[in-house]
């Protein structure tokens, strides 16, 4: 066993089928008395139910997100929530309402409840981002670390297959990139392996039945497993090459993933053979890098950065500017890890 120092991030998590009745009284719990709701368009039934069960403690409400929080965004939500008099945010749906409430909290202090409807993960961490002029500023701050997570299955029960899939490769890539990252610990490890086998069991069984709760329950699980690790391991290669990819080129940010996950997997992987033949026993693979190829291949995501609109001249510019040659060229044209044989 190495030597290691591992910080638990604080947070309340509230987990199961129906758990968004509880969430006015779970803003009740940390006292607060007005707040601004944030929800993404699709999350808008179930913001209606939870202004309902706010009652007087109902401020104000935002409707509708955009991806990455551009600057606008945030300065109107930000003034929302002065003129509201908001003191506590409650942020419903995937990664963009969630970061839409870092940003207010991020200048306000206040504190954020987040009812998670995709498997993104932004949830578990303090990690905020916001876009100014077509390039991503992100940062950490304890204070946009939602003080508690409701997790409710049933929101991602009619969450699409395609969207399902990708925002399942983002949260296998918080998991993987976890056990290899400088920060990397035996405690964000076994976070890790759990998020890779809850998150590869709930994605066969959606891929079978789509809306079965057991199956949602597994990947909310694994969302925020994987959250929990990106969040004291920080990133590495594979997201720094992400975010260039997005930030530059406007790639989809969760499908990028399914196409770079396992190129870098194959080089980075083998410099950590115990968490390999952990995570490896987790997807029930014996090829880490292969196995994600297949099972993002199966649940019909993309694994080319080409069908993602990326030209080859941006794929050997970005390569040359990460010094990541292999595993641009071949994320580019989505070549089949190699290991085993299928
Ligand atoms: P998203 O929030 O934009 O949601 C993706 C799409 O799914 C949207 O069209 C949304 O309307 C739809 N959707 C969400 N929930 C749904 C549901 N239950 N049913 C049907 N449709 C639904 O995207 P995302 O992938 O969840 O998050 C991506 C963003 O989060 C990016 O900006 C990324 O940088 C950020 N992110 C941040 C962190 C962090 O730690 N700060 C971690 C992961 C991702």
């Amino acid at each position: 066993m190495p030597e290691f120092i591992h910080t638990f991030l604080p947070g309340r998590v509230v987990f199961g089928a129906g758990t968004l009745d509880q969430v006015a009284a779970e803003a009740e719990l940390l006292g607060v008395r007005r707040v601004l709701l944030i929800a993404t368009n699709s999350a808008r039934d179930a913001a209606d139910v939870v202004e309902v069960e706010l009652g007087d403690r109902f401020a104000g409400r935002i409707d509708g997100v955009t991806q990455h929080v551009p600057t606008e965004v945030a300065t109107a939500a930000r003034a929302k929530a002065q003129e509201t008099n908001a003191d506590g945010l409650v942020a419903i749906g995937g990664g963009s309402a969630i970061g839409l409430a870092k940003a207010v909290a991020l200048t306000s202090g206040l504190p954020i409840v987040a009812v998670p409807t995709t498997y993104a993960g932004s949830e578990m961490t303090p990690v905020w981002g916001e876009t100014a002029g077509g390039s991503k500023a992100t940062g950490t701050d304890p204070q946009v670390l939602p003080r508690t997570v409701v997790y409710d299955p049933v929101l991602s029960q009619h969450l699409p297959k395609k969207v399902t899939a990708a925002s399942v490769a983002n949260a296998m890539a918080h998991c993987v990139e976890a056990v290899w990252t400088p920060k990397a610990d035996p405690i964000t490890e076994t976070t890790a392996v759990e998020g890779v086998r809850a998150l590869a069991a709930g994605l066969r069984q959606v891929l079978q039945a789509p809306t079965d709760l057991d199956a949602r329950s597994n990947l909310l699980y694994g969302a925020c497993l994987g959250g929990s690790a990106l969040a004291t391991a920080g990133t590495g290669l594979h997201h720094k090459i992400c975010h260039l990819l997005g930030g530059t080129y406007n790639l989809p940010h969760a499908e990028t993933h399914a196409a770079v996950l396992p190129q870098v997997t194959r080089i980075k992987a083998p410099t950590v053979p115990q968490a390999k033949a952990r995570l490896e026993d987790a997807l029930q693979t014996d090829d880490l890098a292969a196995g994600l190829y297949d099972l993002f291949t199966e649940a019909g995501i993309s694994t080319n950065l080409k069908d993602l609109g990326l030209t080859q001249e941006q794929a050997q510019e970005a390569a040359r500017a990460f010094d990541a040659d292999e595993i641009l060229t071949r994320a580019w044209a989505g070549t089949r890890p190699e290991g085993v044989t299928r």
